[in-house]
């Protein structure tokens, strides 16, 4: 006989449409009681085997981890395993992984991590990003060339830094572009006609403009986007993750770096200073945000609950970060080409499909609130794997 889990609450759909009960038969949703007429030869009419009641999505949704990163190079798999499982029981269900040094895609397939998107690897210039992590283009001409491979070792996303910053210039240094308009534009392109879209790290407000232009799918970080930024970014429908968790660290920074590099140190004060302020523009203007917890090499996994708490410390309702973070964010990565786009819309929560499902026992808002969005259960390709 089939095994029955009884849905009843608010169950939040993959198209974002909302039922108020829905039923895992072996773990496939089904918004029909298989306890009704017509179905109980599936089962045989009676109670179901269990029930739970709350708040049901399909699973929040981290486009910025980096499962498979280590500050040293690549992790071994056991480790890489270890980083997605954190994740997942904080009710990530799907990740794009933002660029990795490591192939993880031995865990496809696996019903105890994540569905994971990935980005290949970061691509920046010597020198002009964290060490370890990414590939170091000696000519910058190579972008393109670089896009297109790291293109092909992803699922669909290829990530560049965009800006970091440039110690050689002293008491000047401040996080400024690695690349120049053209071969932005030109590795855009590159990305795009290898069937991919490309996002770029980018805390400056000099980085953005040139990307805008390039034709960019998606912005990381954006500390430094301006109200003409902003527009332009709606505009051209370029989602932007915030990544609030990393840029409370930027006073931290600044005060790393006041000796050395007090002009770096005073961009850095001012990105921290508009983080919340900048949030709350980007939603006003009808940018899509997206949820990223930034986790790999120095923060943690399974932080994107922290992320979206700083979310609502910034003014935005429980039920705008709760869209933006699951059924939103999922249809805008499957919105693209790639492998990846293909299983964020065929996993989730649809009717008829094995159910990936974040379950939350307590009204989200009030969670969110409290500043811990910890998931009561957490059922992953119909499997519980928490509760
Ligand atoms: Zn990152």
């Amino acid at each position: 006989m089939a095994r029955v889990v009884a849905l009843s609450g608010r169950v939040v759909l993959n198209s974002g449409q909302s039922a108020s009960r829905a039923w895992l038969v072996d773990g496939r949703l089904t918004l029909r009681d298989p306890a009704g007429a017509g179905s109980a030869e599936s089962r045989g009419a009676g109670a179901p085997d269990a029930e739970l009641t709350g708040w049901f999505y399909p699973g929040l949704v981290d486009v910025h981890c980096h499962i498979g990163l280590g500050s040293e190079g690549p992790v071994a798999r056991e480790t890489a395993v270890t980083q997605a499982r954190a994740d997942l029981a904080a009710g990530t269900l799907l990740v794009r992984d933002a660029g990795a040094q490591a192939d993880t895609h031995f865990l496809d397939g696996r019903g105890d991590v994540p569905v994971i998107i990935r980005a290949g690897q970061h691509v920046a210039r010597p020198k002009r990003y964290l060490r370890h992590l990414a590939v170091e283009l000696d000519e910058a001409a190579d972008l393109p060339e670089e896009v297109a491979r790291q293109a092909r070792a992803g699922d669909g996303w290829v990530k560049i830094v965009a800006d970091w910053i440039d110690r050689s210039a002293g008491q000047e240094a401040v996080v400024a572009p690695l690349w120049e308009p053209a071969v932005l534009a030109d590795a855009v392109a590159a990305a795009h006609e290898a069937g991919a879209r490309m996002t770029a790290h980018a805390f400056s407000t000099e980085a953005i403009g040139p990307l805008l232009e390039a034709g960019i799918d998606c912005i990381e970080h954006g500390s430094g986007m301006l109200e003409e930024h902003i527009s332009e970014a709606a505009a051209r429908g370029v989602a932007v993750t915030p990544t609030l968790v990393q840029s409370a660290n930027f006073a931290e920074f600044a005060a790393a770096g006041q000796a050395k590099f007090p002009a770096y140190a005073a961009q850095m004060r001012w990105l921290y200073e508009r983080r919340f302020a900048l949030l709350a523009q980007l939603v006003d203007a009808g940018v899509q945000i997206l949820p990223g917890s930034d986790a790999g090499g120095t923060l943690a996994h399974g932080t994107l609950p922290d992320e979206l708490a700083l979310w609502a410390e910034a003014g935005l309702s429980a039920g705008d970060i709760m869209d933006f973070a699951t059924w939103r964010a999922r249809a805008y990565l499957a919105s693209g080409p790639g492998a990846g786009a293909v299983q964020a819309g065929a996993t989730g929560l649809i009717d008829g499909a094995m159910a990936d499902v974040v379950h939350y026992e307590q009204d989200p808002a009030e969670l969110l609130a409290a500043g811990a969005l910890t998931p009561t259960t957490v059922v992953r390709a119909g499997e519980h794997s928490g509760a």
